[in-house]
């Protein structure tokens, strides 16, 4: 028998989220209270801070404040542990991504990445002077690896650290470094040893050491002018910032990277329920040769076509996720679901933009703007090749 359109879910945002076995009342309320954030600091101010090209530092104080920027770190750092399973970071992601806020989420959550290991490794100091602050939203961290010769291939990155008596001295350049020009410190991959991924350490950097220069990379049309290359020209790094063994750095990135690609995961499902929500009630109110554009068989197949694909790869999500807190290695899973998220969110905005037509471009939806940024999902986090290969080696292909 057929159901009563009355008793399905609305196809907004939320229900374009298929139901989950796992998501549970905390989580509800996790995610009520992050969209109660975007909502009030982020939502109204997008249009202003696209015009300015930035957003206020302030908008850091505010999230610790909300309590989110110490998700999942431990207490004693000032985070909260109570919300360490990986929905939350889900949760937050998806609704940071619900308004196609990627640029904010890029810029307030790489402590994500940039903060652990100095939280694992780094001793009480730098605990109280690093992690504290910047759970608190006072000091901000970013996280740099890719060089101007090259981001896939880490392993072969240039810059360099010798090592002199009690400090170390660094040379060389990193580039499209997210919170480049907001960072008071840069959790920084260089080179101590032999060429290879044997030959990598970490090191933390005070961004105001003399020797450092930082600049906006002007082709990233974001409005957060805060992405940018950082050249370091003999910088003196005290020795005690050497971040977990020397030389033993490669394997602490390969942690980082696997969060890194499961907040791109959420942000692009995220984007796509918001784009295909657009378009649905676009093509349900829209007339064409009159009658509405749903009644087309030929764009309500589209529509069916990006709800599968959502719902296809939330299962996944949600089994990626089931799987990880057994303490399965799903490394290989999160690699192809990256994969398989980012086509879905380039053919959902695709399809979504296709839809709506000119209304796409007049301003009153934010359709044009998440498919724009559809493709940096594809390349931040380890591109489709060397997610696939990573992929095929974890899976004994090769
Ligand atoms: C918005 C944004 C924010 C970013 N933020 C950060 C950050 O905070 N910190 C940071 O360190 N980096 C950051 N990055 C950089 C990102 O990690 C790199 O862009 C990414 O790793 C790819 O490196 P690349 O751009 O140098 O491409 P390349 O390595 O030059 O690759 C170019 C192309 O060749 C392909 N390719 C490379 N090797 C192979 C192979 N073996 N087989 C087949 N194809 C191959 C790649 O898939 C890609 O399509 C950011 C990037 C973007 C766009």
């Amino acid at each position: 028998m057929q159901q009563s359109a009355r008793a399905l879910p609305p196809l907004d945002f939320d229900g374009l989220r298929p139901p989950s076995p796992f998501v549970t009342e905390q989580h509800a309320l996790w995610c009520a209270r992050v969209r109660d954030f975007v909502t009030r600091e982020i939502e109204p101010n997008l249009s202003a801070w696209e015009a300015s090209g930035t957003f206020p530092d302030s908008l850091y104080e505010s999230a610790a404040r909300a309590g989110l920027l110490g998700m999942g770190f431990p207490e004693a750092v000032g985070g909260n542990t109570e919300n360490a399973d990986p929905y939350y970071r889900v949760i937050f992601s998806e609704e940071m991504h619900r308004p196609g806020a990627g640029v904010v989420f890029a810029d307030l959550a790489t402590h994500w990445i940039g903060l652990p290991p100095v939280v694992q490794f780094g001793g009480q100091e730098l605990l109280d002077t690093v992690a504290r602050p910047v759970l608190a939203g006072k000091r901000r961290i970013a996280f740099a690896v890719t060089e101007p010769s090259g981001g896939s291939d880490a392993g072969a990155l240039r810059t360099t650290a010798e090592r002199r008596d009690d400090h170390w001295l660094v040379n060389g350049s990193k580039t499209l470094i997210s919170g480049a020009l907001r960072a008071d410190y840069i959790l920084t991959a260089v080179r101590t040893g032999a060429a290879g991924a044997g030959g990598i350490s970490l090191l933390l950097i005070d961004a105001a050491s003399a020797g450092i220069e930082r600049r906006i990379v002007p082709g990233l049309r974001w409005y957060n002018s805060s992405i940018g290359s950082i050249e370091f020209r003999d910088v003196r790094v005290p020795g005690n910032r050497l971040i977990g063994p020397e030389n033993k750095g490669f394997a602490g990135l390969a942690k980082q990277f696997n969060i890194e690609r499961l907040s791109g995961i959420a942000a692009t499902l995220a984007m796509s329920r918001t784009a295909l929500a657009e378009a649905i009630a676009w093509a349900q109110k829209r007339e064409a040769f009159g009658k509405k554009l749903v009644e087309h068989q030929a764009l309500r197949h589209k529509l069916v076509d990006a709800v599968r694909s959502i719902r296809a790869a939330y299962a996944y999500l949600d089994q990626c996720i089931w799987r990880l807190q057994r303490g399965e290695n799903v490394v290989a899973d999160i690699a192809m679901l990256k994969v398989q998220a980012t086509r879905t969110l380039e053919r959902v905005g695709r399809e979504a933009m296709h839809v709506l037509g000119q209304h796409a471009y007049d301003g009153s939806n934010r359709v044009e703007r998440i498919y724009r940024e559809a493709r940096i999902f594809a390349i931040g986090g380890g591109t489709e090749e060397i997610l696939d290969d990573l992929a095929a080696r974890q899976l004994g292909i090769f």
